[in-house]
């Protein structure tokens, strides 16, 4: 048999890779500290969960569900975006329900993508925001996203030819992998440069609500004009601990939505409607149960980032996401330290690498551990990384 053309060009998600490593050592019997994946260790609240076991037992969900989504989540989901961050949207025509972000994001490519056009994405970054092209047979221009510009993804260098074929610009901030967030003025900008360049502006808005020392991450949709040329994407994976569960929402440009919709309604038949029972319960709340989850981050990102920086791995504490960005010491590449950590303390670390040639020289460390693993990990790290 002979795969498609996209499917050689596209390899095997980041972290099936890692997994394997790491499940490796610990069939041998070898506890790992895993430091590596982005997944709340936390389970989902409790009322999340009452509401999908009393769900489960009405059987107008035993059915398939709508293909956009039902209009209670829908309406949950513009509810949220009104009262978080004073936008306003139509569940009908600008809200799309999602089986997670990342069905979306890549499935946008499907919508908006045709052999030999680009997509522009940040030279690091969350993989998918590639395979929306690759499994188009297009090309990925990658923005330069370095320490130097703040992990703002420089779309000013874009070359005109690029430009002429790009349809989707794939931005994400507070982001993954970096911690970096956005001022409102860079978004200002980048809405400016689409509409001027007639380029789908999809904002990856996963951890918005995963915010610390006050911060408030924004919404692109809040900003003036960003209907006109934006998509966003929100999750309710980290917010909630929903991970397990695959749920998501886009909202925006009701073209932009619509196209997507027809994409899925061919590929997929929506979300199960007990989970958007659940998400809609779960967006409708007074969101005390993710600010606790914040503190619960901070607290454990205010432990590692001193003791990284003590071992020579020079970070900045995040003001927003689940993740610490280190620099790693000279003279090693990133997946040689990582897979140094793993190998002899068995504490695993995400290579800075995996998220394209700019993140060589980093690592990603996740918060998503129990406050004594990490302080574990930390323990094993220094044993091999004193100065
Ligand atoms: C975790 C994450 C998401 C959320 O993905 P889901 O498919 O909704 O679980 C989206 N984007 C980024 C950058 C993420 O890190």
């Amino acid at each position: 048999m002979r795969v498609s053309k996209c499917l050689l060009e596209t390899k095997p998600y980041l972290f099936v890779e890692l997994s394997r490593k790491r499940a490796a050592l610990e069939e041998r019997g070898i506890d790992v500290v895993s430091l590596s994946v982005g997944d709340p260790d936390r389970p989902t609240p409790e009322f999340i969960v009452d509401a999908m076991v009393d769900a489960l037992h009405d059987p107008a969900f035993h059915h398939y569900p709508s293909y956009a989504g039902s209009m209670e989540f829908r309406q949950a989901a513009a509810g949220y975006l009104a009262s978080r961050f004073g936008v306003d949207v139509d569940p009908e025509r600008e809200v799309l329900a999602l089986i997670g972000s990342k069905e979306g994001l890549v499935h946008l490519g499907n919508a908006f993508v045709d052999e030999g056009d680009a997509v522009l994405a940040p030279s690091i970054g969350y993989p998918s925001y590639s395979a929306a092209a690759t499994l188009r047979n297009a090309d990925v221009w990658k923005m330069p996203t370095t320490a130097r510009n703040g992990y703002l993804a420089d779309f000013t260098q874009v070359p005109a030819e690029v430009l002429q074929r790009a349809k989707i610009m794939f931005l994400g901030y507070p982001n993954n992998p970096t911690g970096a967030c956005a001022p409102e003025s860079y978004l200002d900008e980048a809405i400016a440069f689409c509409r001027e360049n007639d380029i789908l502006l999809a904002h990856d808005n996963a951890y918005c609500d995963i915010c610390y020392d006050g911060y408030r991450a924004p919404a692109l949709l809040q900003r003036p004009g960003a209907r006109e040329v934006g998509i966003e994407f929100f999750s309710l994976s980290k917010g909630y601990n929903m991970t397990g569960w695959r749920i998501a929402f886009a909202a925006g440009n009701a073209q932009a939505v619509q196209a997507l919709a027809t994409v899925k309604s061919n590929v997929d038949t929506g979300v199960f409607g007990a989970i958007q029972r659940a998400g809609a319960v779960a967006l409708s709340s007074d969101q005390s149960t993710v600010r606790a989850q914040c503190a619960c981050y901070q607290r454990r990102r205010d432990i590692v980032v001193p003791a990284l920086n003590e071992m020579g791995l020079a970070c900045t504490p995040p003001k927003a996401t689940i993740y610490v960005w280190a620099r790693i010491p000279e003279g090693w590449t990133s997946a040689a330290f990582a897979d140094y950590l793993l190998q002899e303390v068995h504490v695993a670390v995400t290579p800075g690498s995996g998220y394209g040639v700019d993140g060589e020289g980093f690592i990603r460390i996740s918060l998503t551990v129990p406050d004594d693993r990490l302080s574990e990990a930390i323990v094993r790290m220094r044993g091999v990384l004193h100065r």
